[in-house]
């Protein structure tokens, strides 16, 4: 298993509504997990499609809280957003300032199978924001709000698609 690197198709599709959790759904998971604090450049969350499964979950571990989002619907709890700078593990080494909502209410069912519902905010409700695009196709870099202000580390240069995406957005 490895994680899936623009431009890479799998990254750009619609994912399937997951229906149970088999045994090897549940090793699955923890294999996402290690892979994502296992990269070079440390995730907070991975969602399936990035480990080239088009299925509807993702994995997310930042501090205390490991849950593995599954079939996970969120809406927004007021109007208000903010803005901070995101990176996602399949654009790596770029960085960039994106709008998302400050407080999330998030519906999902559990690695147990039990359906649970969450209030969250801050940086929290960021990355679920940001894995459950990823379910449908969409990354942070289709909602950068200023591509003036990237941040580009060295590594980025090792990816072709993360080049041509730089390319794209050079002056
Ligand atoms: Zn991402």
């Amino acid at each position: 298993m490895e994680i899936r690197v623009i431009p890479d198709e799998i990254l750009r599709m619609k994912t399937k509504k997951m229906k149970d959790i088999s045994e090897a759904d549940k090793k699955l998971f923890e294999d996402m997990f290690t892979l994502m604090k296992e990269n070079e450049v440390e995730g907070v969350g991975l969602a399936a499609p990035q480990v080239g499964v088009p299925r509807r979950f993702v994995v997310i571990e930042l501090d205390d809280f490991r849950e593995v989002l599954i079939n996970p619907q969120w809406e927004p709890m007021g109007k208000e957003k903010d803005e901070d700078i995101e990176g996602c593990l399949s654009v790596p080494g770029v960085y960039g300032p994106v709008e998302r909502f400050k407080k999330i209410r998030v519906s999902f069912t559990d690695a147990l199978g039990e359906k649970r519902t969450l209030k969250l905010d801050g940086l929290l409700a960021r990355v679920v924001q940001h894995e459950t695009d990823h379910l449908d196709g969409i990354l942070f870099i289709d909602k950068i709000t200023d591509w003036d202000r990237i941040e580009v580390l060295p590594l980025a240069l090792r990816y072709p698609g993360v080049v041509d995406l730089l390319k794209e957005h050079e002056k």
